[in-house]
């Protein structure tokens, strides 16, 4: 009599053509088989049903963020707890967690920071002042700032020395566009549109330089770009230009895959500004759908078809695999992708010191011993996954 019950769709049945003692026996029924089976009745209305994973490549961390990780985890193995760090080290909430889990304070003002304390300076670069001040006091001061930030802070130094305006594109508020500005902020003029080169005071026949926020989406900067080499007909730009080569390699990777898609997903915080150009560049590439995600479990239950994949430049492997694994591809995943990245970018100068320095007093006294190796020597074959997986919680 309640065969039904074992039908894929149980609930469809008309229980209002049934007598009224009845139809209480079989909703109560119902009810029980819907708790009893509940994730198959889930499963009915909220299907999980992905063909394939595209899987972008590259993605996730870059070489700056691994030089900043690494950093920051060597100096929860030389001093005690608490080591300091200006700023997110990277803008990713799951590393700062961790980072956090380990001991490490994070601060918005240097002057929080308590005199000899151990100080990293964040991936995104520092204000020369802010920086001047860190050093104060005594603290141990490293600064994890990703060299391809410095060449963009050495243009603004060396562009307003030469007596040009400086034209920067970047995010208002965020950190690299705020450190980057107070190297020169008299020279500089923050542009965020197409439409804000039309408000700022600068006239046409002066020096001026464009540049740039490392971590922008390439459709953003290009229609800044085309509307200023036709306002400022001799503007200097640096030859490469400063969109980094992590930035632009994940989005032309994510381009590739993004019409082939029912869903992107982008794997990273919201406040990465290469995470959020991803999510533009997945858009404006035919993506359907384009959803952002901390990690898997904000993925929705609902997702079909083809769903390519891809990560900010601060988020862990870790962190995609499992996205990958709560979408459960019937046939699998596949990368995608021509650009292999061999970029390295060594420890900070000061760590490298603070590590040598460390290692000759603790073997001081031993009249014979073998020449003095720093364990940084092996930093390139050790990845910022492992050093966060090696981290004690
Ligand atoms: S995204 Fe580019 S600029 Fe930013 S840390 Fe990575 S390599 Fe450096």
């Amino acid at each position: 009599m309640l065969d039904f019950l074992d039908t894929r769709f149980p609930v469809m049945l008309d229980l209002t053509t049934v007598g009224n003692k009845t139809l209480l026996n079989y909703k109560l029924k119902l009810l029980f088989f819907i708790n009893a089976n509940f994730s198959n009745f889930k499963y009915f209305l909220f299907n999980m049903n992905v063909d394939k994973v595209l899987l972008a490549t590259p993605r996730g961390f870059c070489a700056g963020v691994e030089k900043a990780i690494k950093a920051l985890a060597w100096m929860l193995k030389i001093f005690p707890p608490p080591v300091y760090c200006y700023h997110e080290i990277v803008h990713n909430q799951f590393v700062v967690e961790t980072f956090k889990k380990n001991g490490v304070i994070f601060v918005d003002d240097v002057n929080d920071v308590p005199a000899f304390a151990p100080l990293m300076l964040s991936a995104h670069g520092t204000a020369p002042t802010v920086e001047d001040q860190a050093r104060l006091n005594f603290r141990i001061v490293i600064n994890a700032v990703c060299p391809l930030v410095t060449k963009v802070h050495h243009e603004v130094k060396i562009r307003s020395k030469k007596g040009f305006s400086i034209i920067y594109v970047g995010h208002s508020g965020h950190e690299e566009a705020v450190g980057t500005m107070a190297v020169a902020p008299e020279s500089v003029y923050l542009v965020e549109t197409p439409e804000d080169l039309d408000n700022i005071p600068i006239s046409n026949d002066s020096p001026t330089a464009l540049l740039a926020q490392t971590t922008l989406s390439q459709d953003e900067w290009k229609d800044i770009l085309d509307k200023a080499i036709i306002k400022f007909p001799d503007l200097w730009m640096p030859n490469r230009g400063d969109l980094c080569f992590a930035t632009t390699n994940r989005q032309d990777a994510l381009a590739d895959i993004s019409h082939l898609s029912d869903t992107v997903i982008v794997v990273g915080s919201a406040n990465s500004s290469n995470t959020v150009a991803l999510t533009k560049v997945a858009t404006a590439r035919g993506a359907k759908n384009v959803i952002r995600v901390n990690s898997a479990d904000e993925i929705p239950d609902d997702l079909y078809g083809t769903v390519g994949v891809t990560a900010g430049a601060s988020a862990p492997d870790e962190l995609i695999f499992k996205v990958i694994e709560k979408l459960n591809p019937k046939f699998g995943y596949q990368e995608v992708g021509k650009v292999v990245e061999d970029e390295y970018f060594p420890p900070p100068p000061e760590l490298r010191e603070l590590i040598k320095a460390t290692a000759k007093a603790m073997t001081a006294g031993i009249a014979f011993r073998a020449e003095l190796t720093s364990p940084l020597d092996s930093d390139r074959d050790l990845s910022a996954s492992s050093s966060l997986n090696l981290l004690k919680v």
